[in-house]
């Protein structure tokens, strides 16, 4: 397989990453693990065509250290630099104290290979429907940095994702971290259901956070993957679940609403109406698990 010929740069500061991006314009993109964006590159003979062309020039961003930190900062919350790996989040013990959920979705993420490369600013701009980051980062309404020549915004997380493989950031602008605001929320969990066990992409997925007192919901986030071309929020089935006491007449009926409101397609890996039940049946267990565990 050959990956066509591209010019290649890696600055050693955000400040040059951003100008070179405002630079080269459209030319250029940015390269991250390369578990995306160079695979897709790849031709399978000399003659055929690759997947998607890969862009004239790419702008590395392995030399940038502020960028693969997991640290908690207090009055913000615990940031994920963007070039943090799926295995940096599976093995950060701040993660596995605070948000075991995410740790635990990096962990049914792809293969050890693949997890040590890929990252989490390359997951979420890749922006597939059946990404495994999403869903559990947005339940528990994370936001995002994107940083440019021009400045820099802040926005939740739910507003990058626009269509299949789209998102709000331009070709100037580099992901640079991910922020998990402090809780109230007293568990979430994450559940995809893939072909396999491991190294299966999501057929469908969906992530929860809930918070709940004297077995009463107060408060509930439900997010599905790979069942619509964005990760969406079942918001009537959250608005359903407040203020009423957990049973398990309750969850049931909350998978049945979540599963209304997703659009999924039918592909290779499963029919609409198979992921639509999946939703119902994913939205019950991840709801339990999250009540259950009594962490977030
Ligand atoms: C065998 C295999 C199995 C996989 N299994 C899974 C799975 O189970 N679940 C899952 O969710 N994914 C899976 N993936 C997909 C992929 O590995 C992940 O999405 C990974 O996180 C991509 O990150 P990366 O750093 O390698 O991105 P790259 O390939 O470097 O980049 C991907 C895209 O994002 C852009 N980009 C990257 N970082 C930034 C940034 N900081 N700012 C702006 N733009 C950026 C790049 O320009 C490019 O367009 C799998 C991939 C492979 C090859």
């Amino acid at each position: 397989m050959y990956i066509p010929d591209f010019e290649y740069y890696a600055p050693d500061s955000l400040d040059e990453a951003c100008q070179m991006l405002a630079q080269f314009g459209g030319r250029a993109k940015v390269l991250a693990g390369g578990t995306d964006i160079l695979p897709k590159a790849k031709t399978f003979s000399p003659i055929a065509p690759p997947q998607t062309p890969l862009p004239e020039i790419l702008v590395s961003l392995k030399n940038l250290e502020e960028l693969k930190k997991i640290e908690y900062v207090p009055g913000k919350g615990v940031v994920i630099g963007a070039l943090a790996t799926h295995n940096d989040l599976v093995n950060s013990e701040l993660l596995n104290k605070k948000y075991m959920s995410i740790s635990e979705a990096a962990h049914q993420m792809a293969n050890n290979q693949v997890r040590n490369r890929g990252t989490v600013g390359g997951n979420l701009i890749n922006a597939v429907p059946s990404a495994d980051l999403p869903p559990i980062l947005i339940a528990l309404n994370a936001s995002i940095k994107l940083v440019s020549v021009d400045g820099e915004r802040v926005l939740p997380l739910e507003e990058l994702f626009l269509d299949v493989c789209v998102t709000c950031c331009t070709e100037k602008e580099i992901l640079t971290e991910v922020v998990i605001p402090d809780q109230k929320m007293t568990g979430s969990n994450y559940i995809k259901f893939g072909a396999r066990r491991s190294g299966a992409l999501a057929i469908a997925g969906v992530a929860v956070a809930v918070e709940v007192e004297n077995n009463v919901i107060k408060d509930a986030r439900i997010v599905a993957g790979a069942v619509a071309p964005t990760p969406i929020r079942t918001k009537k089935a959250e608005d359903f679940l407040k203020g009423k006491e957990v049973t398990a007449e309750l969850l049931e009926e909350a998978g049945v609403i979540a599963s209304g409101e997703c659009k999924p397609i039918t592909d290779i890996r499963g029919s609409a109406e198979y992921r639509t039940n999946l939703v119902r049946v994913l939205t019950k267990r991840a709801l339990r698990k999250a009540i259950d565990q009594g962490h977030v």
